[in-house]
């Protein structure tokens, strides 16, 4: 792609570097951005820049947060003593989305996925477990999508935590296998929570 201008060519290879977007797509963007009123293009950038610098990961479940301590932890209404566990934070959005979950949270921020590199200690996963010797948790619940990559980290949390005498359930599978979370539709979701069944008993599936 041939540039009259170093500064296009610029904010094109920087857009472009967005997951999913290529180079004509993000010339297309910067060309609209260029046709805008200056507000708008400083009002993305501040947006983004603002988010980037300032946005805090909360202290307790590792949702994305505005303070150190989420609004979902902090809640008093919200039982402390069930904790969701999920892959990131569109499964917080999601779930939340249902109204179907009246329980605390905890991001692991991914899934185990040996052929990636990715091992529980890339994970939060020893909070999870520390927070479960602490004794305050009832139930966990494995909220992970059903890849063999969810199945492999609910399975390393649950032998870590088993000897703790906590209950522990999954998603019911109104959604099948492979569908992630976030495109489940609410209804679906929002029954899978709703009647979600004990761990154990997907082992045997
Ligand atoms: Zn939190």
């Amino acid at each position: 792609m041939e540039f009259s201008s170093k500064l296009l060519e610029r904010a094109v290879n920087e857009m472009s570097q967005l997951p999913g977007i290529g180079k004509r797509t993000a010339l297309r963007l910067v060309l609209h951005m260029l046709k805008q009123p200056k507000e708008q293009a400083t009002a993305l950038s501040e947006a983004l820049l603002n988010m980037r610098n300032d946005v805090k990961f909360c202290k307790s479940c590792y949702n994305i947060s505005d303070v150190e301590i989420c609004e979902i932890c902090s809640n008093p209404v919200r039982d402390q003593s069930i904790v969701c566990v999920v892959e990131d934070v569109r499964d917080v959005m999601a779930i939340e989305n249902t109204n179907s979950f009246k329980g605390l949270y905890h991001v692991l921020g991914g899934k185990i996925s040996p052929m990636d590199g990715i091992g529980p200690h890339d994970l939060n996963v020893q909070s999870l477990v520390d927070k479960v010797k602490e004794g305050k948790i009832k139930e966990l619940f494995f909220a992970l999508s059903s890849t063999m990559e969810g199945d492999t980290t609910n399975f390393y949390i649950f032998k870590q935590i088993q000897d703790y005498n906590i209950f522990t359930s999954t998603i019911a599978r109104g959604i099948s296998v492979g569908d992630e979370l976030e495109y489940a539709d609410e209804i679906t979701l929002s029954r899978s929570i709703v009647n979600r069944v004990p761990f154990e008993n997907s082992l045997k599936l």
